[in-house]
């Protein structure tokens, strides 16, 4: 049964609302939720497993993360704030298997260690720097480096077979990282909440209308996708976690807070190769470095993936550009995000980052030859045969109002929200579903303090998240137990 008020309203069935909703019925399992859905399932759009690369991204391999300073050296704060949020999604996981809502962790997670790998002696002389750096935090316990040949063939023997000058290499390599089916996840998130009363998810119905009541509440409009029927509800608090589709929702919501945000939609290609020859002699998710001028997600790597129990391996991503904001999306998508508020930022964001346009150009006018040769950098005895195109899903990144520039161009992820906190959208897409339990505790902090501030809540939240309140950037020994005890849960490596 759907109720005509419920107390909450997820809007999209990917990760994230999926995670939100989980936790906010953990927390108080009397809430009412509703959950809209356009297309005919859960996890059809980025959350879908070859959607996305499926890394469980904790900054263990991504050099976008570590910057390096003019004076050389290498800053590893944003890779620490990654590295421990994925802890948060680890936790919440582990509860779920250890309470029985998720039967077997391997059918979304599966270890597989995560490697950098740079050639050339400036990347080199970068890549030791970096290990220098992480090896000794606590949260990088365990990150090896080599620039010997035989052993970093011993790590990944595809990346250097067939190699055949004496160019200097190097890596580093991280055993506990993971391969993340967060479409099997997502599947297993919804299936929980469906067997809880108090949720109903109404998949082919699109919200088409948001708008505020005089009572506060949120009248949600959806309709129908077969019969054209819409349905109307009345909610206390709405979620927009509607991934691309979340711009134009928070559009119509009209809330003074989202005025001067645009979108930015960057689509994707992967080489895709399920021959188990060579699936089975790739263990390891390989991340090099990102060519001049191309935004931070489009960092080539050489991934195994893990997918329905098969093995595979993607290479890429190969950005494109599509106007639509959703893979299932319509053309249309960007031109009728335009309003007269983002007109501006968009323009400048247009004017200030011509080497992303140049980038995005080059990559739509690459032809299969040329994405063969990118891939012989990381795998020179690929076989062309042995390779096919998939589609990724579609990345919005956000522009926002800039007082000084006019416009920015984000890549993160970002939670706008109304004033009340009674709405809140999730804009943006990195570092994405690996941290969709760090942005729904955000959603928590934002929204709901009041509630959170109760005994009832921070005890059932630590219960779930024991690190919740705790800095593990700060605490090695906590690290050390939390990482332990998830590892253990998830049949995942831990050193
Ligand atoms: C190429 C690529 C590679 C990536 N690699 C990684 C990675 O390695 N690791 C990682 O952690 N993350 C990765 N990500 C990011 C990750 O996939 C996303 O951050 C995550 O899946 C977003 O989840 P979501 O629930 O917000 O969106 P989605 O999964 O897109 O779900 C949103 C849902 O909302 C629905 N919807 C939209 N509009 C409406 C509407 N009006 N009414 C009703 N429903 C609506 C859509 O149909 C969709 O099902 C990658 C993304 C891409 C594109």
């Amino acid at each position: 049964m759907t109720a005509t008020t419920p107390d909450v309203v997820l809007i999209g069935a990917g990760i994230m609302s999926a995670t939100l909703g989980v936790l906010l019925k953990e927390l108080e399992p009397s809430l009412e939720i509703t959950m809209f859905e356009t297309l005919e399932d859960c996890a059809l759009e980025s959350s879908q497993a070859w959607n996305n690369a499926g890394t469980g991204h904790a900054a263990n391999c991504e050099l976008n993360y570590t910057p390096e300073w003019p004076d050389g050296s290498i800053d590893i704060s944003r890779a620490l704030e990654v590295n421990v949020e994925f802890d948060v999604s680890r936790q919440l996981w582990s509860y779920l298997v250890t309470k029985g809502a998720i039967a077997d962790p391997r059918s979304f997670v599966n270890p597989v260690p995560h490697m950098s790998f740079v050639r050339g002696a400036d990347n080199v002389a970068f890549l030791k720097k970096r290990f220098k750096a992480m090896s000794a935090h606590h949260c990088y316990h365990g990150m090896e480096y080599s620039d010997n040949w035989v052993q970093i063939a011993n790590w990944a023997p595809l990346l250097m077979e067939g190699r055949t000058n004496e160019e200097l290499v190097a890596a580093t390599r991280i055993v506990t990282g993971t391969d993340v089916d967060y479409g099997a996840l997502t599947h297993h998130l919804v299936r929980h909440l469906t067997s809880q009363p108090g949720f109903s998810v109404h998949y082919r119905h699109r919200v088409g209308d948001i708008r505020r009541e005089p009572d506060g509440r949120w009248t949600v409009k959806a309709q129908d996708t077969g019969s054209g029927e819409v349905q109307e509800v009345k909610a206390k608090f709405v979620f927009i976690g509607a991934g691309g589709g979340a711009l134009p929702l928070l559009q119509k919501a009209d809330i003074p807070q989202a005025h001067g945000y645009g979108g930015f939609p960057v689509s994707g290609l992967w080489l895709r190769c399920d021959d188990p020859k060579v699936a089975e002699r790739h263990h390891a998710k390989v991340y090099g470095k990102a060519a001049t001028g191309s935004p931070p997600m489009s960092v080539p790597h050489l991934d195994a993936r893990v997918i329905g129990g098969k093995r595979s391996v993607l290479f890429g991503p190969y950005a494109g550009f599509s106007s639509k904001f959703l893979k299932h999306g319509s053309l249309l998508d960007l031109f009728e995000s335009v309003r007269p508020a983002n007109v501006g930022p968009m323009l400048s964001v247009a004017r200030d980052n011509f080497d992303l346009t140049e980038y995005l150009i080059g990559q739509v006018l690459q032809s299969e030859s040329h994405r063969l040769a990118a891939l012989d950098e990381y795998y020179p005895n690929a076989k062309a045969e042995d390779w096919r195109l998939q589609v990724a899903g579609q990345r919005v990144q956000i522009i926002k109002p800039d007082t000084r520039r006019g416009g920015m161009l984000e890549f993160g992820t970002e939670l706008v929200a109304a004033e009340d906190r009674s709405l809140v959208a999730l804009l943006g897409a990195s570092p994405g579903a690996s941290t969709a339990a760090h942005i729904a505790v955000s959603v928590l902090q934002k929204c709901f303090p009041e509630e959170l501030a109760t005994n009832a809540w921070l005890s059932k939240l630590r219960e779930i998240i024991p690190s919740y309140g705790v800095s593990l950037i700060e605490d090695a020994a906590f690290t050390k137990r939390v990482r332990a005890d998830t590892a253990k849960a998830l049949e995942i490596e831990n050193v």
